[in-house]
């Protein structure tokens, strides 16, 4: 796949506007883990050396189009800034006159963050009013978010019809070069890892991936949608109800194709979730009534890793159980230490299973480190992604 790089273009005094995606966990304020953007900092040390005007745009969360200063990008400014070691401008908004009138007046070599774009309910429609909006800002477009690259939102998309110049950024020719490793000729065994709430926007995904892989192993609410799906017993776990239709298409194409797919043979059981819960292992692979399954079980775990040592390919998305309650993370980060253990190529995706790969202090042993979820995954499924797409030399 030929993309343009930032390498072959002239950023001098230009006005480039840099997509990057900032969707950063934030804790009362606080950043808690900010891979996010220090993946981004050699496109931005490029551009900045470059010479550019660099005006960066990203999301934070889903604010669903409303201004909500919770979902505001201020503290990543902080944040980028004390990484930079340099000062970070910060845009009220992400278009508008005052956002020019900042744009103007920068000059080579310094940074705008701009306001969340989500702020904006167009973003996320694709608007291509907004995307011309954006484009007005800039001179040439780079994109660095491949966590949003699966989405054909305004500037991630649309904006490449107002731009002439565009490129990807280092990030992004990164995650393309490794993921492209998982689907050209893998070292087999594969193995699939899919844990995580996410179940709706994967389990599609999942379907297609079937011809794929070798060996599935499912934790958190994606395998309590499979345990319901094979209409066993979850008691009061999290179920997403919606996709257990496919969930039952996908048990019988598994079954068809012989795949080895597991649910978790036992689970950590708890009447609530909190810190001060007392849990319990249960001896089977149900959850009795009344109670949640809040990560896998010492048997699974053990199944699990046998799973992986056997694995010369490795794609984990998602954890195996509510991993924020320190309780509850075994399952998890005993899945991340077998992985840095093993010889296999290993690719980890997904906000919260890269925060936890980071929490087990693997991450250095995790061939790649992927910073989209559902963008890995509906990449390994297609074989790229619309946000990619317009990036490409005819
Ligand atoms: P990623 O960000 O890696 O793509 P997801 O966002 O899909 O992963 O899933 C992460 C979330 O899944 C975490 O907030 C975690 O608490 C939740 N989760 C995992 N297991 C369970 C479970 N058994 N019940 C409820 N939530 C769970
Ligand atoms: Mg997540």
């Amino acid at each position: 796949m030929k993309i343009y790089s930032i390498r072959e273009k002239n950023y001098e005094g230009k006005k480039v506007f840099l997509r990057v995606d900032f969707n950063v966990p934030i804790k009362n304020g606080v950043i808690t883990d900010d891979t996010r953007i220090t993946s981004t900092i050699p496109t931005i040390d490029y551009l900045l050396s470059h010479r550019a005007r660099l005006i960066i745009a990203s999301h934070l969360g889903r604010p669903e189009g409303k201004v909500s200063p919770e979902f505001s990008l201020k503290p990543v400014a902080e944040r980028l800034s004390e990484i930079l070691k340099k000062e970070v401008k910060f845009a009220p908004d992400c278009i508008g006159d005052e956002v020019k009138k900042l744009v103007n007046s920068l000059k080579e070599g310094e940074i705008l963050l701009l306001e969340n774009l989500r702020f904006h309910s167009e973003e996320e429609k694709g608007d291509e009013n907004f995307a011309k909006e954006l484009a007005s800002l800039c001179d040439a477009y780079v994109n660095d978010a491949f966590g949003t690259c699966h989405r054909k939102h305004s500037s991630v998309y649309t904006i490449t019809k107002f731009v002439n110049d565009v490129a990807a950024g280092f990030l992004i020719e990164k995650e393309v070069s490794a993921l492209s490793k998982l689907l050209i000729n893998p070292e087999r065994p594969f193995l699939l890892i899919l844990g995580g709430a996410k179940v709706i926007d994967k389990i599609n995904m999942l379907k297609n991936l079937l011809d794929k892989v070798d060996t599935i192993i499912t934790g958190g609410v994606m395998a309590y949608t499979f345990i319901k799906a094979k209409n066993w017993e979850v008691g009061d776990s999290k179920v997403e109800e919606e996709a257990i239709p496919v969930a039952k298409e996908i048990i019988k194409e598994i079954n068809k194709r012989h795949l080895e797919f597991h649910t978790p043979l036992d689970h950590i059981i708890a009447q609530k979730i909190s810190e001060d819960a007392t849990f319990i292992a249960t001896e089977r692979g149900t959850v009795p009534h009344g109670w949640i399954g809040v990560d896998i079980g010492p048997q699974a775990i053990e199944e699990y890793i046998d799973c992986i040592n056997r694995a010369k390919t490795i794609f984990w998305n998602g954890p195996m159980g509510i991993y924020e309650i320190e309780k509850f993370a075994k399952g998890t980060i005993e899945i991340a230490k077998a992985i840095a253990k093993t010889n296999a190529f290993s690719v980890i995706g997904g906000g919260d299973s890269v925060a936890i790969v980071q929490k087990a202090g693997v991450a250095d042993k995790i061939s790649h480190i992927c910073t989209g979820g559902g963008a890995s995954l509906e990449f390994l499924e297609k074989g790229s992604l619309p946000g990619i797409d317009v990036l490409k030399k005819e």
